[in-house]
């Protein structure tokens, strides 16, 4: 089945084609800059659940295809849970990994290392106009912020999200590992589970 992945980060479409492709339902996965290049894809839902079946929605308006979205962000609990929903643009517009970051870590320099607890957020939606379904799916990685960048590998607040059980940050990790622990990992993994199942049913 040919599906269209509706992100047009690139970080997120190397991860999402591995997982994707370990998951087994026989996707051939094409990107919306592929099918349908000026589609819009607007997230202005207040959950990362509502903003990941939008974009699938919108996918597949734009294109026919059935489509699978994610939407993600960090929480930090020293921050009542900001920036969530808004990870991307949290410093402003457009997004821009160099600046979220030098904000987080002024919003967070006064948190004492105990109190830097944080986690990764993410909702993974599959949308088929075709068959009349729609299923989302979510998960979480935990994680600490440190008071410095490390590692240059990843996206986003990756330099500054440590790992408790491997000591090393999101940015100093390898794919394959990011891909064993992460909440995008999490939500595609439970995503596929749930699309086994009503595959099943049918
Ligand atoms: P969106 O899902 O396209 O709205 O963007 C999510 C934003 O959350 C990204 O731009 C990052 O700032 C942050 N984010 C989500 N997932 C990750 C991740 O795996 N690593 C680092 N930052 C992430």
């Amino acid at each position: 089945m040919k599906v269209v992945v509706a992100t047009r980060n690139r970080h997120k479409v190397r991860e999402i084609a591995v997982l994707l492709a370990e998951a087994g339902l026989g996707i051939e996965a094409v990107t919306i800059d592929d099918v349908a290049p000026l589609a819009e894809l607007v997230e202005n839902e207040d959950t990362f659940e509502g903003n990941a079946l939008a974009k699938a929605r919108q996918a597949v308006a734009a294109c026919g295809l059935p489509a699978i979205a994610d939407d993600s962000g960090i929480e930090v609990d020293a921050l009542a849970m900001a920036p969530g929903v808004r990870s991307a643009r949290w410093a402003g517009e457009p997004c821009d990994d160099g600046r979220n970051n030098q904000k987080m870590l002024r919003e967070m320099a006064d948190v004492p290392t105990d109190k830097r607890t944080a986690r990764y957020r993410c909702a993974a939606a599959f949308v088929d106009g075709v068959r009349g379904v729609e299923t989302v799916r979510s998960g979480a990685c935990e994680g600490v912020l440190l008071t410095a960048p490390r590692g240059s590998g990843g996206f986003g607040y990756d330099p500054l999200f440590l790992v408790p059980s491997l000591g090393l940050t999101m940015a100093e990790i390898d794919l394959a590992t990011k891909n064993r622990l992460s909440h995008r990992a999490a939500a595609f993994r439970a995503l596929a589970q749930a699309l086994r199942e009503t595959g099943r049913k049918k």
